[in-house]
């Protein structure tokens, strides 16, 4: 295949500060916590931006609607602060795809205007009818539509894998929610994975282990296996080591 040559930037939109380690990796006992960032991912080739995953909202009262513990989004961090920062016009993206739509991924999805927003089929389904244990994560509360709803109206779904520019492909990883999907972007330094929240952190990748939060363990086991199968580079989801580098495929 021929490089499409596109550049990854991966910027912090907040961070969930003190997760208990049992969420991060499976069965672990230890009861450390670590940070976690929310990291969105700027693609650009050519003149076009594409952006994976939208982290979470910015203010006070949504943050705490969506996790009790809450997190932190500097204002430096705000999704608007950021885009200009790295000198995008968010009306300038024609495309947003979401690994999932865990609110931590999609709930900013509404501020690329006129981008078409695209994930797994098998996600939107689920996401409309998650077990009671799953709503949360969703962003389902008492009175009001779920967060990814704010830019429905944007969203194609699509089935398995598929491509989607020259160098840009989504891959189905299953396991962390029933239609998380990788996004493969080719660069001039190799082939790259975002990975969502199939890889929380290198050290997911690279020990093969699952997170403790998952709808189908075995899945999940055959997507990370899937994944160190294709010798792509992973981008994991929520790891510092990732924003410390911020740039990749140049
Ligand atoms: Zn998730």
């Amino acid at each position: 295949m021929t490089s499409a040559g596109w550049t990854i930037d991966a910027v912090e939109l907040g961070l969930l500060p003190d997760i208990p380690v049992e969420h991060i990796y499976y069965q672990d006992t230890s009861g450390r916590t670590l940070n976690m960032p929310l990291i969105m991912y700027v693609l650009r080739s050519g003149g076009r931006t594409v952006i994976v995953d939208t982290g979470g909202p910015a203010d006070e009262e949504k943050i705490l609607r969506m996790t009790p513990f809450g997190y932190v989004v500097p204002e430096s961090n705000r999704i608007d602060n950021v885009l200009d920062r790295i000198g995008v016009n968010p009306a300038d993206v024609d495309l947003v795809i979401n690994t999932h739509l865990h609110w931590d991924h999609c709930s900013n999805n509404n501020v690329f205007a006129n981008a078409e927003i695209v994930l797994q089929e098998k996600e939107l389904a689920y996401a409309h009818a998650p077990c009671e244990a799953h709503m949360p994560a969703y962003g389902f509360h008492a009175d009001e539509a779920p967060i990814f709803s704010l830019a429905e109206d944007r969203i194609r779904t699509v089935d398995g894998s598929c491509e989607l520019a020259p160098g840009l492909g989504v891959v189905p990883l299953p396991g962390h929610s029933p239609g998380s999907q990788g996004v493969r972007v080719d660069t001039v330094a190799g082939t790259f994975v975002i990975t969502g929240d199939c890889v929380d952190t290198y050290r997911n990748f690279d020990e093969s282990l699952p997170s403790g939060r998952f709808s189908d363990l075995d899945a999940y086991k055959a997507s990370l296996a899937f994944l160190r199968e294709t010798g792509w580079t992973p981008l994991p989801s929520h790891d510092p080591k990732v924003l410390e580098k911020g740039q990749f495929g140049q």
